[in-house]
């Protein structure tokens, strides 16, 4: 597992508990690789690709065959269960757990270890929220995650489109968090939740994560407009919000959901 030390790192994996203590980050990566092939068009015309890819690409050993494979390695499954104290850990932040091309039986493994580990909490995200009811009901240490549909092919309202089939499927899901990373805020999805609000009454998720779009030399913020009405409408409808780093924003955000996960150590885990 890799530790998320500040400044550096997938922030949000620290994650700040209801009585204000924050927990270690880390990312783990029981599976790896990954075939959605996400791209974004920038808003200067070139076009970018998913930032796991451009790492693996750079540190191959990982990655042997490129990074749009399916690579299991059971070998790290013990690794939450050896870490002792309580940490905040994202499943798959070099992968899509979930996945078509994963094996059920290796997400079931995956899920047997965080319900084992039930002294951290674990965070998941993924592009194929279709399959994701399929493993109801989740360990009450994982919040369940989704992604804002990726767009260099899609229009926005095409994904609009897809935005409300992905909500559809969160609302499916039963998990003690559900929460939508948007990032990058590449269109204006705030008018795409509020007619899910004014049809359904409640956002399917609980948490929300708002970030620009970055190249990895250069980052491009999302129209000021877009940013104002999200945050208008997740207010409204009582979403916690928590920016990415590289948002620019003049009221800055890092909300959690108010989950206080259990602090069970096993006596006999090795640190
Ligand atoms: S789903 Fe995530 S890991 Fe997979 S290609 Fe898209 S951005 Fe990259």
């Amino acid at each position: 597992m890799n530790r998320q030390k500040p400044p550096k790192g997938i922030e949000w994996t620290r994650i700040r508990q209801a009585d204000g203590t924050e927990l270690p980050g880390y990312t783990w990566n029981p599976t790896g690789g990954c075939l959605h092939g996400c791209t974004w068009r920038m808003p200067d015309g070139s076009i970018t690709e998913c930032y796991a890819k451009t790492i693996a690409e750079r540190f191959t050993r990982g990655y042997p065959h490129g990074f749009e494979q399916h690579y299991w390695r059971p070998h790290l499954l013990d690794a939450p269960l050896r870490l002792k104290k309580p940490a905040g850990i994202f499943v798959g932040s070099m992968a899509d757990l979930f996945g078509h091309w994963v094996p059920e039986e290796q997400i079931q493994a995956v899920l047997g270890v965080m319900h084992e580990a039930d002294w951290h909490t674990f965070q998941t995200l993924s592009k194929f929220p279709i399959r994701l009811p399929q493993f109801n009901p989740y360990p009450r240490n994982v919040w369940v995650g989704v992604s804002l549909p990726a767009g260099q092919l899609m229009s926005a309202s095409g994904a609009a489109r897809a935005l409300n089939a992905y909500l559809r499927k969160l609302r499916e899901v039963q998990a003690a968090v559900r929460f939508m990373s948007i990032e990058p805020l590449w269109f204006d999805v705030a008018p795409v939740f509020e007619a899910w609000l004014r049809d359904e009454g409640k956002l399917p998720f609980e948490w929300a994560i708002i970030g620009a779009a970055s190249d990895g030399r250069k980052t491009f913020q999302p129209e000021r407009a877009w940013t104002a009405g999200l945050l208008d409408v997740l207010d409204g409808a009582g979403v916690e919000v928590f920016f990415k780093g590289n948002l620019e924003w003049d009221e800055w955000r890092e909300e959690f959901p108010p989950v206080l996960m259990p602090k069970r150590i096993p006596a006999a885990a090795a640190v």
